[in-house]
């Protein structure tokens, strides 16, 4: 017999897990193959309802896949094995089989991808360095994807506020 004051919150977890959990699906939800959007955003647990509520109230889609990786749009701006792999997953799934028209992709404050806020001088510094790579992500993937839409964003705290922050397009009238 384990004294309460023993439990861990590990412990607590466990005996909080509902055996006959089920959940309603939106009516016709399972005979939806079809979204516009993939969101990619880090994994970080922190921003999860924030981001969802951006995406939902902010950019109006309520249907959206979504892919979590660490550093969120960090992935796509430099070259190596991961962005290929996500971009790999994106063309094959949520272009493929979901038809999606647009790519979100998000980078957060305070990303551990990063280091931390603490890695960085300044906060401008580290809202600078999120746009830059934020650009180099958008970039890559409008050569990779050059049929969809790419919306680069980021958070930055406002008081206990986030404030979101999309990225303009400033070199589309460039394109040849
Ligand atoms: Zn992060």
């Amino acid at each position: 017999m384990v004294h309460r004051s023993e439990e861990t919150p590990h412990m607590r977890e466990k005996q909080g897990i509902d055996p006959e959990f089920t959940y309603r699906m939106p009516q016709g939800n399972m005979e939806q193959h079809h979204c516009s959007t993939v969101v990619v955003s880090c994994i970080d647990f922190r921003f999860r309802e924030a981001n969802d509520a951006f995406i939902e109230k902010g950019l109006g889609e309520k249907n959206f896949d979504t892919l979590n990786y660490p550093g969120g749009g960090k992935s796509f701006a430099s070259d190596g094995p991961e962005r290929e792999l996500l971009a790999d997953k994106i063309e094959q799934v949520c272009v493929d089989l979901h038809d999606v028209k647009r790519i979100v992709i998000m980078n957060h404050w305070d990303c551990g991808g990063y280091g931390g806020s603490g890695h960085f001088h300044s906060p401008d510094e580290e809202e600078e360095t999120y746009r830059s790579d934020l650009e180099k992500a958008r970039e890559y993937l409008k050569t990779r994807f050059p049929n969809l839409e790419i919306v680069a964003v980021y958070n930055k705290p406002d008081g206990e506020d986030l404030k979101y922050r999309v990225l303009e397009e400033a070199a589309e009238e460039e394109a040849a």
